[in-house]
């Protein structure tokens, strides 16, 4: 080997290196932007350790015109749920949001576009944050507002003003819906697997795309109370952690 391919191979090891390196931190970051259970700053549940059979439904997204429908379903399973709601479609209807609280479930911040909230900036994380309060406390909710980031995505710049504003997260470890289009009874065998003690469960009712899910939803209720289950809000939840 000469000096010149030797130098050559040297750079392509270098340059080699650098890629694989740059691949890691994508990995890296992506991983850390998807995370279930860690976010760089402020408090982070996806569930509660408990022994009590306890689970708490949550529905991503909306509220839309298919509020009434699960309403009823909720009343007449005797089930509260944590709605988390997007701002924007809060301040488009504003009678289903307060519906909602009225009947008493848990309204949570979703933020107000429900936008990617990785590499944005201090000041659309507020704004996106700040917008969606002020809509669900129009609606009547009142105590702590959880959050809950749209597709479960988060960086620096939205955990970083979660932990300032002493905000808790919320993320969850079922999910029977998410990505993929199941039937009623996929959804409710996956729910009846994977629940256990202290659960949270990530449901997308809304829209015509959760159809499935709307259909789903009396199965996976009467399904879950046979195995002894009761339902609570995630702050009942988050609650019980504490006792
Ligand atoms: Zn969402």
């Amino acid at each position: 080997m000469n000096a010149k391919t030797g130098t050559r191979g040297r750079w392509s090891k270098l340059l080699a290196a650098f890629v694989a390196l740059l691949l890691l931190a994508a990995l890296g970051l992506y991983q850390l932007m998807n995370a279930r259970t860690f976010q760089v700053a402020g408090e982070l549940v996806n569930r509660v350790a408990t022994d009590e059979k306890v689970v708490a439904l949550t529905f991503d997204d909306g509220p839309d015109e298919h509020t009434p429908e699960i309403l009823d379903l909720l009343a007449e399973q005797g089930v509260r749920a944590t709605f988390f709601v997007i701002g924007s479609k809060v301040e488009a209807q504003p009678q289903a949001a307060r519906a909602l609280v009225a009947r008493g479930h848990q309204l949570a911040n979703h933020t107000y576009t429900h936008r990617r909230m990785v590499f944005v900036s201090a000041a659309t994380v507020a704004d996106e944050v700040q917008r969606t309060d002020a809509a669900i406390r129009r609606a009547g909710q009142r105590g702590e507002i959880l959050f809950r980031p749209p597709t479960g995505k988060k960086l620096l710049a939205l955990p970083l003003y979660l932990a300032d504003h002493h905000r808790r997260t919320v993320m969850w470890d079922v999910e029977p819906d998410s990505g993929t289009t199941p039937t009623p009874a996929e959804i409710v065998t996956t729910v009846r697997e994977k629940t256990e003690p202290g659960s949270i469960i990530l449901l997308h009712p809304w829209y015509a795309t959760g159809r499935n899910t709307r259909a789903a939803l009396r199965g996976l209720i009467s399904g879950l109370r046979e195995e002894g289950y009761r339902f609570v809000t995630v702050s009942e939840l988050l609650a019980l952690r504490s006792r």
